[in-house]
């Protein structure tokens, strides 16, 4: 099988829900969720648009008609989104983008996006060329194909909803799941088997990058999961590699080295995720 090498996932913001600027939080960066996708032949899909999206702008902004970038939102919180009307290329209009979620109670990209990059909260439209695509909810059987992806989707448990994203790549058959904003001690038995299946189906997951934002358990209805549910997902599932994210605003350099310590004790080969952090995208068992 052939490997492509520069197939990458870079993690352009870590933080969640506010992003932070101090020097106690430099190694793992103050920047909230943004993660690039990368093949090396021009496919660029990036999960989400926090403050990390800046630091994604070299990957990206080249886009054009035969490249657009596909941004998939797995929701609208402000975190996920804030990157989106101070980021320069969206006032290119040769730059090309695709604005990507599943519809939830009524509520498209075009709809949050217009919401959201207008009067009085913003005061420049976008310019660049952009397309809005609706996907279902819930996926349907058959994924929905990105030049060389094969896409996936599923429903997760948190206030005004969320969305986990699974690619699989055609050609290296390499896959990853990204999970993030979403409360695992409030699952209920569906909302768990439908992230087991998005995890393990078609074969379990090469890497899951998931969120580990809870300090503990005892936070019920906050809406995020711990670290430690994270190592229980990640088990379960037989993922091959874990990457937390979503860390918390409080959380200092300090916090999350010691987090990353007690983690690799618990997996080895998990690992806090870090703003700049590439994980190289293979498929782990291939031959
Ligand atoms: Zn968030
Ligand atoms: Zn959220």
């Amino acid at each position: 099988m052939m490997e492509n090498a520069n197939m990458r996932i870079v993690l352009g913001g870590v933080r969640g829900s506010a992003c932070v600027s101090h020097p106690d939080y430099n190694r793992y960066g103050g920047a909230t969720t943004s993660v690039l996708i990368d093949d090396g032949l021009g496919t660029r899909i990036v999960f989400d648009a926090g403050t990390g999206l800046q630091t994604l702008a070299p990957f990206i902004s080249d886009a054009n008609a035969a490249c657009p970038v596909l941004m998939l939102f797995t929701h609208y919180h402000l975190d996920h989104l804030i990157g989106l009307p101070s980021f320069a290329p969206i006032y290119n209009p040769d730059w090309h983008i695709i604005f990507a979620a599943p519809t939830r109670e009524g509520i498209t990209p075009e709809i949050a996006l217009q919401r959201l990059i207008t009067a009085p909260f913003w005061p420049s439209p976008m310019r660049a060329h952009q397309q809005f695509l609706s996907l279902p909810s819930p996926c349907s059987d058959t994924p929905y194909c990105h030049r060389g992806f094969d896409l996936r989707w599923c429903a997760l448990h948190h206030r005004n909803g969320c969305h986990a994203y699974r690619l699989d790549h055609r050609n290296t058959g390499a896959s990853m799941v990204f999970a993030t904003d979403f409360e695992w001690a409030a699952s209920d038995e569906s909302e768990r088997a439908a992230l087991f299946k998005l995890c393990r189906e078609p074969r379990p997951a090469d890497i899951l990058i998931m969120e580990g934002h809870a300090p503990s358990a005892h936070f019920p209805d906050w809406g995020h999961s711990t670290w430690m549910e994270a190592v229980e997902v990640a088990q379960a599932v037989g993922a091959h590699q874990l990457v937390i994210t979503h860390h918390g605003p409080a959380d200092t350099d300090n916090d999350l080295s010691q987090r990353d310590r007690e983690l690799k004790i618990l997996l080895p080969s998990a690992r806090l995720g870090y703003q700049g952090m590439e994980l190289e995208w293979r498929r782990q068992d291939a031959k």
